[in-house]
């Protein structure tokens, strides 16, 4: 048995960050199925929408955000999370995630940091790194996390069940105010199960994309922490909000990987295979639409003519615009013979 103040299940943005913070008060484990780079967070690449422009607001980013999750949203959640992300963005950059800078010879002060757009925002607020923000910050976590005497990271090694009460109470089903002992984990390598004890367990196991036969998630995106706090009698609340990224890149085998949305942000324009357009008659936003807005018009438009893909047409944009800011999208277009200064891009 292993014995830990903090067990974190998870090594994305949330399960590292939280480790960093808790290894100020006790010692860590993270736990991670595969390696620490195994995990969507790896895979963002557009950026973090937060208010840094002096032009922008709070109080127009949660009402943008607000209406782009119709009108559902709790607002003083929006709110809370609004109001943190420049602070947040600020604690990314301080831990050593470089973002893409407005003038790259200044420093990566929040003033500095290049702003993209995204759907639903009426403003340029995403801070971004090219279109791999996301590897970026992974790269400065992991960083952190593998110089910090007070973190132990066990990669390969699959949570499979939490300790909780019922492992012992057998007969009395669910035990309301349960508590959290740890967990059972597998070492992959060895396929022994060990159990990790810890004062508090955090579940930072991420979504459950891989339920969809096409999606752009890794392997791991299989909801195990959802159905661990399932058997351990939590409540698990607005499973129906799942999010439909419109422009994965389409090809006829499947296995397609994300478009950014911030190339819609930088001009690219949705079209039918006929090359005309059509998302002005969706919403005011056109191609900047929410995304579920944005995915709902693309199917009904294929599903009337049958097709099997919209284009995505960036090739009004300056190529060396697209190459530099977009080049993890260009190497892997090119991979497949796609020129996207030249070529609009199925998807
Ligand atoms: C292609 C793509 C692009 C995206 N682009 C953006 C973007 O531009 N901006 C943005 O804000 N968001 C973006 N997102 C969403 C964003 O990446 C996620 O919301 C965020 O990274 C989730 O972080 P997380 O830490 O909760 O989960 P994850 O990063 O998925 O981490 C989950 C971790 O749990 C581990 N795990 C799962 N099950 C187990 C288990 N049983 N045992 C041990 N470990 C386990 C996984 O291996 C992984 O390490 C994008 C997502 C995708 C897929």
């Amino acid at each position: 048995m292993k014995e830990y103040d903090f067990l974190v299940l998870g090594s994305g943005i949330s399960g590292l960050v939280f480790a960093l913070q808790a290894s100020k008060r006790g010692r860590v484990a993270v736990i991670t199925k595969q390696s620490l780079n195994d995990c969507n967070t790896d895979y963002a690449q557009g950026g973090i929408a937060a208010v840094l422009d002096i032009k922008d607001s709070f109080e127009e980013h949660c009402e943008d955000t607000y209406i782009a999750g119709a009108e559902l949203g709790k607002k003083e959640v929006i709110r809370r999370i609004i109001t943190e992300g420049p602070r947040l963005i600020q604690y990314l950059i301080d831990i050593g995630t470089d973002f893409t800078k407005r003038n790259p010879s200044y420093d990566n002060r929040l003033e500095n940091l290049s702003l993209t757009r995204e759907g639903g925002h009426s403003h340029r607020r995403v801070a971004y790194y090219a279109d791999s923000t996301g590897h970026q910050i992974m790269q400065a976590l992991i960083r952190n996390c593998r110089e910090n005497p007070n973190i132990d990271i066990y990669e390969n090694h699959l949570a499979i069940d939490l300790i909780t009460q019922h492992h012992v109470v057998q007969d009395l089903g669910f035990v309301p105010g349960i508590s959290c002992w740890g967990a059972y984990v597998m070492d992959q390598a060895t396929l022994k199960v060990h159990i990790f004890k810890a004062r508090k367990t955090l579940l930072a196991t991420g979504g459950a994309g891989q339920i969809y036969a096409h999606n752009t998630n890794p392997s791991v995106a299989t909801g195990d922490g959802m159905a661990m706090a399932r058997l351990a009698g939590a409540r698990l609340a607005n499973m129906e909000f799942v999010q439909f990224h419109p422009t994965a890149f389409w090809q006829p085998a499947g296995n397609g990987f994300l478009i950014s949305e911030a190339l819609r942000g930088e001009g690219a324009v949705l079209r039918l295979t006929d090359g005309s357009t059509f998302m002005e008659n969706y919403h005011p936003l056109g191609n900047l639409a929410p995304r579920d807005i944005v995915s709902r018009a693309m199917d009904v438009e294929m599903k009337r003519r049958g097709a099997r893909y919209c284009l995505l047409d960036a090739t009004h944009i300056p190529a060396e615009k697209l190459k530099s800011h977009f080049r993890y999208i260009d190497s892997k277009l090119s991979k497949c013979g796609i020129d996207f200064t030249k070529d609009p891009i199925p998807v």
